[in-house]
């Protein structure tokens, strides 16, 4: 028998006979490796454990630690719902089961829908199949025998996807037990290496997520390779639920839906209200500071300017509809940037007046379909903390520099620790097509912008073909507080379109060019980043962006005088205050303050009043001793003047 070479992940070199399995390869390390093997890869291709390997080779055995093995494991552990579900509900069908972020879901075809029973029920069915440790094995169809076998096994859905799949490669199934899936895998060898599971929750999903199809039934489950990590896994999920945006949004009456108003378009209550002008005090300032100029714009624009600007080409889908004024359509719009490019062109510019910076919370509409509309994250009407930068090429680098900058600070100023900056790269296949045509200028620009990410120490990943129709974008996602991902913005660079509107800037040479610009929404916009917010700090904002600063808690109606004088006190440093007089004991007030999530709470009684002074009390430290009230209203003010971050770590 001939020998191979196997490389390891970390480098050695192993020689064994030809033929070999992964799995003799594990067993070759240690028991250890053998044990917790559920998958390998074969010169960077996921395969089963015993698949023989016939030349020299790069081998990596998969556990579920690896985001590779994890996924295999999700994935077996969906494999293993569905035999559970088939076992349980002989007439379900099976339709897609895939793995995604540290879950995995099965969508069936059944009458009715899962109770919570059902998934306990199925629950214990796959322990049972656990127990059985049955071999999980692959075999290879021709796609006439695989239409065939799933025909018998009357999975309509199996055979609609077989019949879909593009090319003639042979078409590969699993069975293990009585079960059979159409598969690619690869999958764990023995269905007793999926040990710690769990089953979420269920929803409704249409079949190819069409809602002109079936609803289907879907359940989601999670699976790991060890106890700790599945039981922190179900921890964060269930700090997730209580943080939930739409949760946390009704009981703080943040903002709210109304069927009457429409889907998808937010009204903002008074207490959100006060977070939006606290964020729009903060962009406001921070715009002053990099010299951005502000701008107003109409929420309506006649269809010939989103011709020019190719939003009818490219984005007639996500728009609203037309409507018709006195014979001309009019749409309400998707964007600012037609507008503010119209504001660049008021007035002839020359090379003094760029950069030339026009910002605005500019709000626009755009039709996103009712089956993707979420809360406040994917919503119809929205406010864009927005701003469009024309310069030349010579200040594109320091301005889009100055631009991830000012994320940087926002993000400080917020407590966000994790964030990364996605770089969307054109690929030149695409150009002329998805891309506008202009090699040599993609080049340059994808290179100006790496360069600036680079002196700007600025974490970031590079992703060929993401790049926006006129020019590279950036795509930043950050981390809540808890480790959830969210999409904040996405800001661009646009060597296209100002050429569309005819823009332009007299050089030093006299002669006309034309500006770059730079679309940029650090904030994002109001709903999405308030959805973040709320989420990231679960409800209690630091003191600067709280709806209600500080509670007023008298302990007695011979002390409301007393009372008013403080709420006085900390309206005229502009603080905002409740004061609640109304004739419960102390301690309840206390409460109910604390479900408010009221981060500060001034307890007066008769002492108090007599000294000029409050009890001092905050969430999460409790009692804090008897102040003077000067003192703490000045400590109040610069807490919330510097935006101090006092949110809650644990
Ligand atoms: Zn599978
Ligand atoms: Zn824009």
């Amino acid at each position: 028998m001939s020998q191979i070479t196997v490389t390891l992940p970390d480098n050695s070199a192993r020689s064994y006979g030809s033929g070999v399995t992964p799995q003799e390869i594990a067993e070759s390390i240690g028991s250890h490796l053998a044990q917790d093997a559920l998958a390998a890869q074969v010169d960077g291709q996921s395969v089963d454990l015993n698949v023989p390997i016939e030349a020299d080779a790069e081998v990596a055995i998969l556990t579920g630690d690896s985001p590779e093995g994890h996924e295999v494991l999700l994935h077996s552990t969906a494999h293993l719902m569905a035999h559970a579900v088939k076992k349980l509900f002989p007439d379900a069908k099976v339709t897609i089961g895939p793995a995604i972020e540290n879950r995995f879901y099965y969508d069936f075809d059944i009458d009715g829908t899962f109770s919570d029973e059902d998934l306990v029920r199925i629950e214990k069915k796959m322990r049972e199949l656990v127990a059985n440790d049955h071999v999980v094995k692959r075999m290879e169809l021709t796609r006439g025998e695989a239409v065939k076998l799933f025909n018998e096994m009357n999975e309509s859905y199996k055979v609609e996807i077989i019949e879909q799949i593009e090319g003639d490669d042979n078409i590969s199934a699993y069975t293990q037990g009585d079960f059979t899936d159409l598969c690619r895998g690869p999958h764990v060898p023995l269905t007793g290496k999926i040990k710690y599971f769990k089953l979420l929750n269920t929803s409704g999903a249409y079949w190819r997520g069409n809602e002109n199809n079936k609803m289907l039934q879907r359940i989601y489950g999670t699976a790991f390779s060890s106890k700790k990590a599945l039981n922190k896994y179900l921890k964060f999920l269930e700090e997730a639920k209580n943080r939930d945006h739409r949760k946390l949004g009704k009981e703080l009456a943040l903002f709210t839906f109304d069927e009457e108003v429409g889907p998808g378009l937010p009204l903002w209550l008074p207490n959100g209200t006060v977070i939006i002008d606290e964020l729009e005090a903060l962009a406001k300032e921070t715009e002053d500071k990099a010299e951005y100029q502000r701008v107003r714009t109409p929420h309506l624009s006649k269809g010939s300017l989103y011709e020019k600007s190719g939003h009818l080409e490219h984005y007639q889908e996500t728009m609203y509809p037309s409507m018709d004024v006195d014979g001309i359509e009019y749409y309400v719009k998707p964007m600012n940037c037609p507008h503010h490019h119209k504001i660049y062109a008021a007035h002839p510019k020359s090379y003094r007046d760029l950069p030339v910076r026009l910002s605005e919370y500019g709000t626009c509409y755009r039709y996103e379909k009712s089956g993707q509309l979420f809360g406040l994250m994917r919503v119809r009407g929205m406010q864009m903390n927005d701003a469009h930068i024309y310069c030349t090429p010579q200040q594109f680098k320091d301005e889009f520099l100055a631009v991830c900058n000012m994320y940087l600070y926002y993000f400080d100023i917020f407590g966000i620790d994790k964030y990364q900056l996605r770089l969307g790269l054109h690929n030149p296949e695409g150009l002329g097509g998805k891309y506008i045509d202009e090699p040599e200028l993609w080049k340059q620009t994808e290179a100006e912008v790496r360069q600036a990410l680079i002196e700007g120490n600025i974490d970031h990943e590079e992703i060929s073909g993401e790049a926006a129709f006129y020019g590279p974008k950036i795509d930043v996602q950050v981390w809540s507080a808890i480790g959830k991902e969210f999409t904040l913005a996405t800001n661009q660079v646009d060597f296209a379109i100002p050429k569309r509107f005819g823009l332009t800037f007299t050089d030093e040479a006299g002669q006309e060019q034309t500006p770059l610009c730079i679309h940029r929404a650090p904030l994002s916009t109001h709903e999405r980043i308030i959805g973040f917010l709320i989420e990231h700090y679960g409800g209690d904002f630091p003191l600067w962006l709280a709806p209600i600063q500080v509670a007023v808690l008298p302990v007695s109606d011979k002390v409301i005088d007393y009372a008013k004088n403080v709420e006085t006190a900390l309206k005229e440093a502009g603080i905002r205050v409740q004061l609640n007089g109304q004739p419960n004991k102390v301690g309840a007030k206390i409460r109910q303050a604390e479900l408010q999530r009221i981060n500060v709470m001034l307890v007066v009684g008769e002492k108090e009043a007599q000294d000029n002074q409050v009890a001092l009390r905050r969430r999460f430290k409790g009692d804090l001793g008897t102040q003077s009230l000067d003192d703490v209203v000045t400590e109040l003010k610069t807490e919330i003047e510097t935006r101090r971050n006092t949110y809650r770590t644990n």
